[in-house]
């Protein structure tokens, strides 16, 4: 096993003062979570991050025309609890624009509009209200929907990870239509999946945090700044006002183990960090990159090998005027385009300035491959299909393609995700993909490094 860097350099983070620091790697949403609540817990903390500006796959970047731009559209649930405790704490949980209850706008071809509007009634009533009185959808597909109440009261077995989505709603009786307006725009959303792939169980994981709560818990929210400023920025004033350490630009290259367990980190430049306590927070190739062959042979990280990845791409399109003027977003119903959002109205920018308008494609497989201009000529076609008549002018894009946005949540999968307690004396896995219960989201990040934290803290 490797037990030196390879200039042989010791840094004295870990030595100088007293008990050596728990080392976080990584600088997205679990990291960061990660290290406040350790750092809360008055624990010491270095935070390793490979970029310079850190914020993973939840990250803000300059663009051309000025403004900061998101690697993508990122929505929010009222049933985020985790991501908003971390909010919270670095004093950012305003910066989240809710709905006051759900509501959701879905355009059919053509432009016809189908309304969910839920009622301010007790969840998950508050749901099966907004259902019966859907505009835009007939009887048959509402009566359908209300199946589902049946499963929520317990009426009907429960699905295991290893039924999809589509099997599971095919179970509970349900209609295209209701399909097409309302589950399966949930399904890619949340899963980032084909629901003919997605498992049920993951779906019904959401569901049940999001309908059988709060009534609040339901409610979208979406984040009125760039998520860097989100989130990056002030959770590190946070870190370093309490004594943290976090160094950006700094890519560690291994993990060492002895018969102990976890003794050190080593970067790229091949500085050695001793410590006995690591938080990994990086994606599963990243951490299988690090760890030593030993570790790698384990069925735990055998299994971590075999999880897939599911893309996502984003257009951020800049237009003369608004698509739509009345929602801050709206659902393309049976559209690869599946969200459009209006960043002017989400913002509170002036509506006379240029409009910016971002179009979500989620599980995109089939188009991550497609040029620039291919998936700008997808976007006018689907554009004159749903907003006839509508003459908008493009005036700049910017595509963004996340081809390893999210780990695949098909069905049959999730045993793969490993418990934050490593086969590793002193190692911790975070991270939005680790067995958290739920898909691979913030809030699943958030959730996975406070529970890494709270394993750190009870050793
Ligand atoms: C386009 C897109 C849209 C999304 N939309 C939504 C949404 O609407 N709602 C939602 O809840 N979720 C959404 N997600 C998912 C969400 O972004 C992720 O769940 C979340 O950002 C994961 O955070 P993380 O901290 O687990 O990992 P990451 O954000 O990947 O952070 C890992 C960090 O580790 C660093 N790192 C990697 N290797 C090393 C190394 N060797 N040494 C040091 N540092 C290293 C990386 O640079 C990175 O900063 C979306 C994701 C994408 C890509």
């Amino acid at each position: 096993m490797d037990t030196a860097s390879s200039n042989g350099r010791n840094s004295g983070a870990g030595s100088s003062s007293g008990r050596a620091p728990v080392v976080v790697i990584g600088a997205g949403f679990a990291g960061l979570a990660a290290a406040v609540r350790l750092c809360e817990a008055g624990r010491r903390v270095l935070v390793l991050e490979a970029t310079k500006a850190g914020g993973g796959r939840s990250r803000s970047f300059a663009h051309d025309s000025g403004l900061e731009l998101d690697n993508g559209q990122h929505l929010m649930m009222g049933c985020y609890h985790e991501t908003l405790a971390f909010l919270r704490a670095i004093g950012r949980e305003g910066a989240v624009s809710f709905q006051r209850n759900l509501s959701l706008d879905m355009v059919r071809h053509g432009g016809k509009r189908v309304k969910l509007r839920c009622p301010a009634l007790p969840a998950p009533l508050h749901l099966a209200a907004g259902l019966l009185t859907m505009r835009g959808l007939g009887p048959l597909h509402k009566a359908s929907a209300m199946r589902v109440g049946m499963f929520l009261r317990g009426e009907v077995v429960r699905p295991d990870d290893n039924e999809t989505c589509d099997a599971w709603l095919r179970r509970l009786g349900q209609t295209e239509g209701i399909r097409a307006t309302f589950w399966d725009p949930l399904i890619w959303a949340v899963l980032n999946d084909d629901p003919l792939v997605a498992s049920a169980a993951m779906l019904v994981a959401v569901l049940e945090r999001a309908f059988l709560g709060t009534r609040d818990a339901s409610r979208l929210g979406v984040p009125r700044v760039p998520l860097s400023r989100l989130y990056v920025d002030d959770a590190c004033a946070w870190l370093r006002a309490r004594g943290a350490e976090l160094r950006f630009g700094q890519s560690v290259r291994a993990i060492e183990c002895d018969d102990r367990g976890v003794s050190g980190v080593v970067l790229r430049g091949g500085e050695r960090i001793e410590t006995r306590e690591v938080v990994t927070a990086v994606p599963p190739f990243a951490l299988l990159d690090c760890l030593p062959e030993t570790v790698l042979r384990h069925p735990v990280l055998q299994d971590v090998a075999r999880l897939q990845t599911s893309p996502i791409i984003n257009l951020w399109l800049f237009l003369d005027r608004p698509l739509f003027d009345d929602v801050p977003f709206v659902g393309l119903v049976n559209s690869p385009l599946h969200w459009l959002f209006d960043r002017n109205r989400i913002e509170g920018r002036d509506p006379g300035d240029t409009v910016l308008l971002n179009c979500t494609m989620s599980g995109a497989r089939g188009f991550v491959d497609d040029s620039p201009e291919t998936l700008v000529g997808l976007w006018h076609a689907e554009m004159e299909r749903y907003f006839p008549g509508r003459r908008v002018r493009v005036q700049q894009v910017k595509v963004v393609k996340e081809k390893r946005a999210t780990i695949s949540h098909a069905a049959g999968t999730y045993h793969f995700r490993p418990e934050v307690r490593a086969p590793v004396a002193g190692l911790f896995f975070a991270g939005d993909w680790v067995r958290t219960g739920i898909p691979a989201t913030i809030e699943s990040a958030c959730q996975s490094g406070h529970m890494a934290a709270a394993a750190v803290l009870e050793r």
